[in-house]
């Protein structure tokens, strides 16, 4: 089908909850992506952070070709093959520590079970984390508040509040939406979920007032330690630390959502890590099966152990298909020292669209970035159009913000490309 009759039946058949761009991509290959005339365009948006090793990339293709033929879907009851090894190295990398990562990644290369097991022990003085499979972000985090309120109720304070920050984002489902601090998302569909509490980014005053209020019925606190949906806003350590300690010293737990920022892309395995707290629970998913649909909540073990069967559930989450998929990427991640490279080509980035025409402010970590635009520029939405037109995928969080997402395969040369184009748009 030509473009114009594909776009005519998405129109009309297809619900239009999203305004979409004048282009229809039928394939790609690392950072690029080929439209349906064979045009050619540089991605900076990795399909909204998903595709971190960006497209085609051989470890993924080979480990979703693999295990769809050989099996696809048996459901949680049942072992299947990768998902304790995903777990394992989740859990490695939510200690930080991507040495014992290397070494886990080493042993399943090896294919030799018992140096798996070996690789996978939790070090002294580390702690074990434990995982639930979802098939998305906001999935995630339905199971990361889930447990919150459950480990409350058996091992905590018995509270039920969740504490979320203003502009946060944390998904579309009912619940995740009424932790999604925004009018903007929330006014169409209430009356919302109960039992959530908004805090101001970086107030720490209004912070601590919230929990002499309300202490003990607190559950957690919610944040995305750098604010994605809402243009890239990243915390203030001190109030990252403020609030861990706070909802500590109440009972309750610190859910970093990671969904975004998570997984490498800001130059660490998990983003709260760059503000030296160890939080709870975390959500993941976008990039973490490197296109395949999955998400995850990983929290401490002693967390994790409020949960018991038939507590919660997914038929699709953690599929054969999803974990395999997971695996390979993460595996590659850790292979090929991503961390290392985002933050490089990241603060590379970052100083090249600060030196750009228009751009205000630039902000973000590794390859996370945002950048304001003055009012000269015009509308956010508009130089993305031109960028598309110019064949670079961006996008805009509001009327003045670009955000960038890159695959993390990106390179300085990549950079330079973009800069180029963003140049002649602005
Ligand atoms: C994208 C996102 C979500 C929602 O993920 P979905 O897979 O769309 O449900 C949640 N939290 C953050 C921080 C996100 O960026």
């Amino acid at each position: 089908m030509t473009f114009d009759e594909e776009r005519t039946l998405d129109n009309e058949f297809v619900m239009h909850t999203y305004g979409r761009s004048p282009v229809e991509f039928v394939s790609g290959s690392g950072m690029k992506l080929v439209d349906a005339s064979g045009r050619e365009y540089l991605d900076f948006l990795a399909g909204i952070g998903v595709c971190c090793l960006g497209h085609g990339h051989p470890a993924v293709v080979g480990a979703v070709e693999a295990q769809t033929e050989a099996l696809m879907h048996v459901s949680n009851y049942f072992y299947i093959e990768h998902r304790g090894e995903v777990a394992a190295l989740l859990s490695k990398l939510a200690n930080d520590d991507l040495t014992g990562a290397s070494a886990l990644v080493d042993a399943f290369a090896s294919g030799d079970g018992a140096a798996v097991l070996a690789a996978a022990k939790t070090a002294e003085g580390e702690q074990a984390w434990q995982t639930f499979f979802s098939n998305s972000g906001a999935e995630a985090n339905e199971c990361s508040m889930k447990l919150a309120r459950l480990y409350a109720k058996r091992c905590g304070n018995g509270g039920n509040t969740i504490v979320c920050l203003r502009g946060g984002f944390h998904g579309r489902t009912l619940e995740t939406l009424a932790a999604t601090m925004q009018n903007r998302l929330q006014d169409t569909f209430r009356p919302l979920p109960g039992g959530f509490v908004a805090c101001t980014p970086n107030d720490v005053d209004e912070l601590r007032e919230i929990f002499r209020q309300l202490g003990g019925e607190i559950c957690a606190v919610m944040l995305e330690p750098i604010q994605g949906e809402s243009g890239v806003h990243p915390l203030d350590a001190a109030f990252v630390q403020e609030a861990a300690h706070l909802v500590h010293e109440a009972g309750g737990v610190l859910i970093s959502d990671e969904v975004q920022a998570g997984l490498f892309r800001t130059g660490k395995p998990f983003a709260i890590q760059l503000f030296d707290v160890v939080p709870d629970i975390m959500s993941l998913a976008k990039g973490i099966a490197g296109g395949v649909p999955a998400g995850a909540c990983v929290a401490r073990a002693e967390v994790a152990a409020a949960y018991k069967p038939g507590d919660h559930g997914s038929t699709f989450g953690g599929s054969c298909l999803a974990v395999a998929a997971a695996e390979a990427t993460l595996s590659e991640l850790v292979r090929g020292k991503y961390a290392d490279h985002a933050d490089q080509v990241g603060t590379y980035m970052a100083e090249q669209l600060a030196a750009l025409p228009h751009v205000v402010e630039v902000r973000g970590a590794g390859l996370m970035l945002g950048c304001d635009l003055d009012e000269a520029a015009g509308d956010a939405h508009d130089v993305v159009a031109k960028a598309l037109e110019a064949g670079a995928v961006i996008n805009a969080t509001g009327a003045h913000t670009l955000r960038f997402l890159p695959p993390l395969i990106c390179t300085k040369d990549d950079v330079d490309e973009l800069i180029e184009i963003m140049r002649s748009v602005l």
